[in-house]
Formats: C-alpha cells, structure tokens, sequence
C-alpha cells in the first residue's frame, strides 16, 4: 500500500475546545500506520449556520498514511466518538468534528465519503490552516489553494501558541 498525504480539519466549539483540539492532534498521531507531519496554528472563528452556539477553534492536520482512505475515515470517526462522550446537549455543537478535506489527488465519491471535502474550497476557516502548512498545495482539479484566499472579506488571526520560541 503506497503512503498517501491526507489533510484533515479539526474543529470544536464545546468544552474547552482549544484543548479538544490538542488532544485531537495527539490521537491523530497515534492512527496506525499514519504519521502527524504537521499541524497549523488554532484559530478561532464564528460558527456557520446557527450563531446563538460559542465560536469554533479550528485547525488542519497534516497525515502521512498506509490505510486506504475509508479506513482512515474510520479512525477518524472512532476518534471523534471518544470525544463525543463529553457532548452535553443532543443535537448541538459537537466537542469535536474531524473531516477529511484532501487523501493524496484522489477523487472519492461513495456513499460515506466525499474527497475532496464539499466545504474546503468556500471555508476561510479550512483554507486558511491548509495554507499555512500546505503554502504551494494545488488541489485535484488544478485549483492552486492560494488563490482561494481573496474570496474572504478578512483574514483569520492565529491563537497565541503557548509554547514561544
Ligand atoms: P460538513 O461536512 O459540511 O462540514 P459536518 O462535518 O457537520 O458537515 P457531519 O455530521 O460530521 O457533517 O457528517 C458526517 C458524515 O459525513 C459521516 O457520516 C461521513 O460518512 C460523511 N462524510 C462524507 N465525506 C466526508 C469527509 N471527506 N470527511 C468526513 N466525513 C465525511
Ligand atoms: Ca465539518
Ligand atoms: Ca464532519
């Protein structure tokens, strides 16, 4: 099984979701036969849809990965559902909501996937993570990520790392 680059976008917006997210990447890590290469900065955004819910941390993993891509979808899922233990409110914001944006150039359209993810192109709160640990990424259909950043009014502000170097 060749190894693949996939991208995933993490996001939270319920119980201290800057720390769901950290802990997220971690787990992330530790997906059998996947790498964490890398992880952008969190940010924080206002929630589509609904607004009377808190903002969202959001941020982009970058994976390395020997598992096909519904078995990564797996793993996500199996991850989420460790974080949604702590949900508080059926049907409202979720601790954690991992999606698989990009699996290497793949094109996948089956009936639990969708890759690239629909929202990626139109998400300032995606695209935006992406390019920071992805600056030259050109997506599948030769869209180069970069220019997707002019359709946003404002730019996002990362979070304070904690760790100053
Ligand atoms: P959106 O996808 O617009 O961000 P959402 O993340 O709130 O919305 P969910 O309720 O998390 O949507 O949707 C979960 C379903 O989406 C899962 O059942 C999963 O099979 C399906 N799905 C399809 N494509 C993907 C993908 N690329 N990444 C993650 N889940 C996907
Ligand atoms: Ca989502
Ligand atoms: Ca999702």
């Amino acid at each position: 099984m060749a190894t693949i680059i996939s991208y995933i976008a993490l996001g939270s917006n319920l119980s201290d979701p800057v720390q769901q997210v950290i802990t997220a990447f971690d787990e992330l890590a530790e997906i059998r036969e996947t790498q964490l290469i890398a992880r952008s900065s969190l940010y924080a955004t206002s929630p589509m849809g609904p607004q009377d819910q808190p903002d969202y941390i959001n941020a982009v993993a970058q994976l390395s990965t020997n598992l096909l891509a519904e078995e990564l979808l797996d793993e996500l899922q199996r991850i989420e559902q460790i974080h949604h233990k702590k949900r508080i409110m059926h049907w409202g914001p979720r601790t954690l909501d991992l999606d698989m944006l990009l699996y290497g150039d793949m094109v996948i359209s089956s009936e639990r996937l969708t890759v690239p993810h629909p929202g990626l192109k139109q998400r300032v709160f995606v695209v935006q993570p992406l390019l920071e640990i992805a600056p030259e990424l050109i997506l599948p259909d030769g869209t180069k990520l970069a220019s997707l950043m002019k359709q946003f009014d404002c730019e996002l502000i990362p979070l304070e790392s904690e760790v100053s170097t």
